[in-house]
């Protein structure tokens, strides 16, 4: 007999359609607020390694994936000409998980929502939430929805990203933090590129992978000291002018000059669970980009958080084991983003050395944890 708990969850990014989904298969009955009026999920793809594609298949949707995603067997790593540092191997990267995928973000939003077992109350937020407590009796969290509604929950899941708003309930003093560079992202068609492939300039990195149906997603990024010292997007052609005509190319498309724009940064807390209300995903450990792997970690926290609840017994302590089994291996890929971040700061010719002949090795040392299940 599961531990049958009613739950809120507050956000329907990938981390909380995950949630809800696992949650539902434990037997729990579950609650999805979300603060936009619509369903959208802006931001161009995802390149989704091994370890991702076998969580988001154990949740149902591998299917999908393969229907309307693209396998990426490779990651060509380039300098910023063009010419080849290293070729890593997917298949051998992530032996014994599942196959890499590139998808788009509408996509892997559909594919969810496709399984999401209850209807998102979109356009809805919650106002406040208080543990009913006196000691006595645990009456559970009781919530005010921005609608004016209430609910009283036994537990309160924040999905709702690195500017959690849920997150004041459970540590205050966690935030985002600027790492040093910012980004733009695009979809474009380029049937050609069929692997994940960068060009890494000084200080810049231009990247792109196929997404299925022709089309491709590029990122690019830059350092700079602060957000607002960045460039608009319209200069990124300038930026990146002694790139790979490839490069050129891929910036000269209407779609570049629409790029989505956002400052790369993490959320670093190591507190994700106070009294019956925890984080999950961005929420708790958003990390760069660099390492791929924020669905993984996303939809990981869904199924670890589902199966921990689902034994029974003190919910909070059933919360703060679920931190604690999760807490290493997000720390890990942090650890590993910022010693790619590092990379960033040598001389380009030493770099390129480095990549040239011990991509192979950084690479597996980098994944090699994450193939174990979490
Ligand atoms: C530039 C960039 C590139 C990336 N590329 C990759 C990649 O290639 N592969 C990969 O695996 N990951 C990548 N990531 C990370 C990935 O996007 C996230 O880790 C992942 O989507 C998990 O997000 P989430 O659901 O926790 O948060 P989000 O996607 O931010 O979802 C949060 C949801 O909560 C809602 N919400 C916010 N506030 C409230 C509120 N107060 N009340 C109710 N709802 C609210 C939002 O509207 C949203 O729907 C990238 C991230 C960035 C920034």
């Amino acid at each position: 007999m599961s531990n049958q708990l009613d739950v809120l969850v507050v956000g329907a990014g990938v981390a909380g359609l995950a949630t809800a989904v696992a949650l539902e298969r434990e037997g729990m009955s579950v609650d999805v607020v979300e603060r936009s009026s619509e369903s959208r999920s802006g931001g161009a793809g995802l390149f989704l390694p091994g370890n991702s594609v076998r969580a988001l298949t154990a949740l149902g949707v591998g299917g999908h994936l393969g229907e309307s995603g693209a396998p990426v067997l490779g990651q060509r790593l380039m300098d910023q000409r063009g010419r080849v540092l290293a070729d890593i191997d997917m298949a051998e990267l992530w032996r014994g998980t599942a196959g890499c995928v590139g998808i788009t973000r509408g996509d892997l939003h559909a594919a969810l929502q496709d399984i999401v077992p209850v209807p998102v109350r979109h356009g809805v937020t919650v106002d406040s939430l208080e543990h009913a407590d006196d000691g006595m009796h645990d009456d559970g969290v009781h919530v005010t929805f921005s609608d004016g509604g209430i609910g009283r929950y036994d537990v309160v899941v924040g999905a709702d990203g690195i500017r959690s708003h849920v997150r004041q309930w459970v540590d205050p003093t966690a935030g985002a933090r600027y790492l040093g560079q910012v980004c733009w992202r695009f979809l474009t068609d380029a049937p050609d590129i069929d692997r994940w492939s960068v060009w890494l300039g000084p200080g810049t990195a231009f990247l792109a992978y196929p997404v299925g149906g022709g089309r491709v997603c590029c990122y690019a990024d830059v350092t700079t000291s602060s957000p607002e010292a960045a460039p608009p997007a319209a200069v990124l052609t300038g930026l990146f002018a002694g790139f790979d005509e490839r490069v050129r190319a891929l910036l000269d498309t209407p779609a570049a000059r629409e790029a989505y724009f956002s400052p790369v940064e993490e959320v670093g807390g190591e507190t994700w669970a106070h009294e019956r209300v925890v984080l999950v995903g961005d929420a708790a450990h958003a990390s760069s980009p660099n390492m791929a792997q924020g669905v993984a970690m996303a939809v990981e926290d869904a199924t670890v958080l589902a199966e921990s609840l689902a034994a029974g017994g003190d919910t909070e302590d059933l919360l703060r084991r679920f931190v604690q089994r999760r807490l290493p291996r997000t720390r890990w890929v942090q650890r590993q983003t910022h010693r790619r971040d590092r990379t960033r700061s040598m001389p380009t010719a030493l770099r390129n050395v480095m990549f040239r002949y011990g991509a192979g090795a950084l690479y597996e040392r980098g994944y090699a944890p994450l193939r174990d299940l979490p």
